[in-house]
């Protein structure tokens, strides 16, 4: 971000601009129709807490880009890492002649991540590669196939990770036949499960998995500790517990995708870290490096050295920027104490919401840690996903400046994300459009 940005909400058109609507055309003419986009508006330049378009318009920035510019948007550190890095080379292959910051992005991993035995990592581009070459070394260390997931759970969009996330439509409708020996549990969802204990839960998905899989079978179980595109469901107290020890106490590896939860966002370093969980494999990407492409595996030692040499990577993984970037992440992330600072932002928003939801029965749930705050919309006096409301109210948000998405297998989450860059003042603000955006589609 460039010093003059301004930390202030603004319009100056309408929402989509003129040069906006002229991109949009442009766009549809030359991009494939299947890459989607949330608003109509193209940016310029983003930073602190906002982010403004080219017709000079200038949003609140509750998105993140998905969870992914957590220190802010071209953060000053970040910045001047990648520039000192791009001058002095940009690609060599780690698997052909090694750098410094890939082994350092490791070190920082394996010491960041929970539990303290020995770890390895080895770094990716994206969420999905990273989740795909978990499996790949869960297999090889267990020597079984089967892959276990969960209902709602979103691993990314390559073969083998569609096979894994839950949701058909847009995910995976069409796009089949899907990888073999992925098996999907129940998941812990305390609004719509009527509130059953963890434990309880637990021994429902544990039975299933036993029953239709066979731990004999089974490599690895993959949960995100809370889902994020399922629609920020954080399951009960001691689900996420229970499923590990089963997996410790069977040799199934237990795999945390962390890529959206990951590197401060839930008020934790990781959202593992607020049950005490320690899982064998943690999969990270987003968070880790402030907006460039990086994503990684990190876990126990005797795993993750299960392949043989050369059986993981991949040309770009590890790139010379993105770790330059990571490293820079890292510091602001403890520098800056942005753990805590989540936290602040779960303590200012939840009860924002709260108030918004006891005011409206059309808000079933306030859910969320940290910076990953969401609520879930119903039809009133009833639990029934209501998701043109959701679209409503982020359409209404989005034109009043405010940069906010939703989620869910319904498609009924409204979720937040900010930056924890963001300042209390513009956090304050975008709850405010909010609730008027609320206000409006109760017309
Ligand atoms: N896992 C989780 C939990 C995610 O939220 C995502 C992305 N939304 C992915 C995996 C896939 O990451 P990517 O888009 O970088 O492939």
């Amino acid at each position: 971000m460039t010093a003059h940005l301004q930390q202030r909400r603004e319009l100056v058109t309408a929402v989509p601009g003129p040069r906006s609507i002229e991109l949009m055309a442009r766009k549809d003419a030359a991009v494939a129709q299947g890459i989607g986009t949330t608003m109509p508006v193209f940016a310029v330049e983003a930073g602190g807490g906002v982010v403004k378009d080219v017709d000079g318009n200038t949003f609140i920035d509750l998105g993140s880009g998905i969870a992914v510019t957590t220190v802010g948007n071209s953060a000053p550190r970040v910045v001047e890492a990648v520039q000192r890095q791009v001058e002095s080379f940009t690609h060599t292959c780690f698997m052909v002649t090694p750098y410094e910051g890939y082994v350092a992005v490791a070190e920082a991993l394996n010491r960041l991540t929970p539990g303290d035995h020995e770890k390895r990592s080895a770094l990716f581009n994206s969420g999905a590669e990273a989740v795909e070459n978990a499996i790949k070394i869960a297999r090889a260390h267990t020597k079984r196939q089967a892959v276990v997931v969960f209902d709602h759970a979103y691993h990314g969009r390559t073969n083998l990770t569609m096979a894994m996330t839950a949701k058909s439509m847009p995910y995976k409708s069409g796009f089949g036949p899907f990888a073999p020996e992925v098996y999907r549990a129940p998941m812990s969802y305390p609004y719509r499960d009527h509130a059953v204990s963890g434990a309880e839960a637990a021994r429902d998905a544990i039975t299933i998995i036993e029953k239709q899989v066979g731990a004999a079978n089974l490599a690895a179980v993959v949960i995100e500790p809370i889902q994020g595109e399922g629609g920020f469901i954080v399951p009960a107290d001691g689900f996420l517990p229970a499923i590990s020890q089963w997996c410790t106490d069977n040799g199934v590896v237990f795999v945390a995708d962390e890529v959206q939860t990951g590197f401060a966002r839930t008020g934790a370093m990781f959202a593992c870290d607020h049950e005490g969980v320690v899982p064998d494999l943690i999969v990270t990407a987003k968070g880790i490096a402030g907006g460039l492409p990086l994503s990684a595996v990190t876990g126990r030692a005797d795993v993750m050295d299960a392949s043989h040499v050369s059986g993981l990577g991949g040309t770009y993984g590890g790139n010379p920027l993105a770790c330059a970037a990571a490293l820079a992440t890292i510091e602001t992330i403890e520098q800056d104490g942005l753990v805590a600072r989540a936290g602040e932002i779960e303590r200012l928003m939840v009860p924002a919401l709260q108030k918004l939801q006891a005011d409206d029965d059309r808000i079933g749930d306030v859910r969320g840690r940290g910076a990953m705050i969401a609520v879930e919309l119903v039809r009133p006096g009833t639990d029934e996903p209501d998701a043109d409301l959701a679209k409503a109210v982020a359409t209404s948000a989005h034109r009043a400046g405010v940069i906010v998405l939703t989620c869910g297998t319904f498609g009924n989450v409204l979720r937040f994300l900010p930056p924890l860059s963001i300042s209390d003042e513009l956090l304050t603000e975008g709850l405010q459009i909010l609730t008027h955006a609320f206000e409006e589609t109760n017309a």
